[in-house]
C-alpha cells in the first residue's frame, strides 16, 4: 500500500489536518517520492517494450478507467476499483509525471502512445526537431523545480522532417520561409557537425547537443544534474519498429 493511498484513506476518514492537506497537495513533499531516474527509464522501457509487442495496457486513461468503474471489471485494467478511484483523486488537484519527454511535433511520434503511458504519467514538450527556446526550457524547469520530475528524454526519431529540412536547407544555403528558419536555426549546429553523415546521425547529434544544453542549463537544471538528483537522456525512435532507444545512459 503507498504513502499516497494511506493518505487518501485518511482523507476518506475526514480526519486530516490542514497541514497534512497542504503537505497532500504539494507534489515535492515527501509523502510523494519522484520516481529515481533508472526506475522511471525502466518504467519507459517496460512501456515501450508492451507497445512495440502489441500488449499495450492503455493505462491511466480516464476514458477506459470510466467504462469499466461502470461495468467494475477493473481487473481488466489491472487497477483495484480502489486503485481506479485513488488515480483520479489524484489528478483532480495535482500531478505527478514521472518523466519529461522531450519530443518532435511529428504526428508518428506521441511520447504517451510510444511508451504506454496514460493521464498524468508524463511532461511533454513537444516542437518540430525537440529542440528548445526559453519557453519550452521554462516548461521543463517547472516540472523540474514544481512537479520534482527526476528525469528529462529528449526523443529524437526516425526520418525526422524537420531535422531533413534543416540539412537540405544549410546545404542549398538557403532559408526556409516564415519562421521555420528558427527551427532550422536551432537544429544548425547538429547538421554542421554531421555533414558527411546521414540523416539519423544529424538526429542522433541534434538530441546530443539539446540533452547537453539542458544539463548545462543554469540555474535550474544543472546544479540538479550534477549532484545526480536529475537525470537527461537522449533517446532515438524508431518510425519502422515502435522501438525507442535509450542513448547517453550513464
Ligand atoms: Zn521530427
Amino acid at each position: 500500500m503507498t504513502k499516497t493511498y494511506l493518505t487518501l484513506l485518511v482523507l476518506t476518514a475526514g480526519v486530516l489536518s490542514c497541514k497534512q492537506l497542504a503537505c497532500a497537495a504539494d507534489p515535492t513533499h515527501a509523502d510523494q517520492p519522484a520516481l529515481p531516474p533508472a526506475e522511471a527509464i525502466s518504467r519507459l522501457k517496460e512501456g515501450n517494450g508492451r507497445y512495440t509487442s502489441g500488449n499495450q495496457q492503455h493505462p491511466h486513461e480516464s476514458s477506459e478507467e470510466r467504462t469499466y468503474m461502470a461495468t467494475a471489471s477493473y481487473e481488466n485494467l489491472g487497477m483495484t476499483a480502489a486503485e481506479a478511484a485513488t488515480r483520479r483523486a489524484e489528478l483532480k488537484t495535482s500531478q505527478h509525471p514521472f518523466a519529461i519527454v522531450l519530443s518532435c511535433s511529428d504526428s508518428r511520434v506521441p511520447p504517451e502512445i510510444v511508451f504506454d503511458q496514460g493521464l498524468g504519467d508524463l511532461f511533454v514538450i513537444r516542437v518540430a526537431g525537440n529542440v528548445i527556446d526559453d519557453q519550452s526550457l521554462g516548461s521543463i524547469e517547472y516540472a523540474v523545480d514544481h512537479l520534482a520530475v527526476r528525469l528529462i528524454v529528449v526523443l529524437g526519431h526516425q526520418r525526422c522532417g524537420a531535422v531533413k529540412a534543416a540539412r537540405e536547407t544549410i546545404a542549398a544555403k538557403s532559408e526556409a520561409p516564415g519562421h521555420i528558419q528558427s527551427l532550422v536555426t536551432a537544429i544548425q549546429p547538429a547538421v554542421e557537425a554531421t555533414a558527411k553523415g546521414d540523416l539519423k546521425t544529424t538526429v542522433e547529434a541534434n538530441v546530443r547537443n539539446v540533452a547537453q544544453a539542458l544539463r548545462s542549463s543554469t540555474p535550474i537544471l544543472k546544479p540538479k544534474v550534477d549532484s545526480g538528483e536529475l537525470k537527461v537522456v537522449g533517446a532515438y525512435y524508431s518510425l519502422d519498429t515502435g522501438a525507442v532507444a535509450f542513448t547517453d545512459e550513464k
